[in-house]
């Protein structure tokens, strides 16, 4: 079996993954980087982000795993001292593998039916560049509000945790193939109306963002965040591909929110 580590970079995260890199070497597993079976994360759940952009192309093909060098995070839910519980038990293949939905975002350009295609593995969020943001919200092809404020966020089952908690959205089980829209700071009086709740739309269900006036806004997927002018949509829904976890023990979705949200 190949596989590859990501670290987060500090000295901590680099120390244990040049550990688990000549312990799995031990094992007769294979180190590549181009094309791994399995890709272990080493730092927090922003390096796991990191590593799942870097392997989207071969989601198919590629499992991933998180060990945690900080706090317990969502995607990175093994400790340090686990490290040879986990070698030994990615070299005993083949493993159990869960499956969690992903959001596909396209962005359409005015000029020319150009389009861009992303994958989030967290949330898509779109800002305006300049003044208020102003977008017509369509759902399932049906005009449903023309949205003024800060922004919306789309947010993955698995990413309902990140920002979308911050924004009042709700936690969803990453079992469902869903994603939710939740609003950034809307403008509500008795001239603009948006229904204020966070929506959860099912997988045969597509948003659409269409610009009222200014064309230029700010998109992220995930850490990543990029300025695109002249856009004339921006659709999001659930993506046909998923990301892979190898699962080498059960940690239980719901026990994961306990442990990060309530008490330890
Ligand atoms: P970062 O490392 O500063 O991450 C921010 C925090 O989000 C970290 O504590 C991380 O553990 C946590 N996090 C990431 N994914 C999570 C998940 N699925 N569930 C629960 N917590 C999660 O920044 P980064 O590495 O660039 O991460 C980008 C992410 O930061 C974005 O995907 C977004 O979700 C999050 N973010 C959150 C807010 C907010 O809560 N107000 C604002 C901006 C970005």
């Amino acid at each position: 079996m190949r596989f590859a580590i990501t670290s987060k970079g500090d000295s901590k995260s680099n120390t244990l993954m040049h550990k688990m890199k000549s312990y799995l070497l031990d094992f007769n597993l294979i180190y590549d980087e181009e094309q791994p079976d399995i890709v272990i994360s080493v730092g927090g759940d922003g390096t796991l982000l990191y590593a799942f952009h870097r392997y989207s192309s071969r989601l198919d093909k590629t499992a991933f795993v998180g060990v945690h060098t900080g706090h317990l995070g969502f995607y990175a839910d093994w400790v340090p001292e686990e490290i040879e519980k986990l070698v030994i038990a990615i070299a005993k293949t083949p493993f159990q593998v869960v499956e969690y939905p992903l959001l596909e975002v396209i962005v359409r350009y005015q000029n020319g039916g150009r389009e861009t295609r992303y994958l989030a593995l967290n949330e898509s969020t779109v800002k305006a560049v300049n003044g208020t943001f102003v977008m017509d919200v369509e759902i399932r092809g049906q005009h449903f509000e023309r949205f003024r404020g800060d922004g919306l966020c789309l947010s993955t089952p698995s990413g309902s945790t990140a920002y979308n908690k911050a924004l009042g959205g709700a936690i969803l089980h990453p079992s469902l193939p869903a994603i939710q829209l939740a609003e950034m700071a809307s403008i509500n009086n008795k001239v603009f109306r948006t229904v204020g709740s966070p929506l959860v739309l099912p997988g045969h269900h597509a948003c659409l963002l269409k610009p009222v006036n200014e064309p230029d806004f700010k998109i992220t997927i995930d850490h990543l965040s990029l300025l695109h002018k002249d856009v004339k949509s921006i659709q999001f829904r659930v993506a046909d591909e998923k990301i892979r976890f190898a699962r080498f023990r059960p940690f239980p979705f719901w026990k994961r929110v306990h442990d990060s949200f309530v008490a330890d």
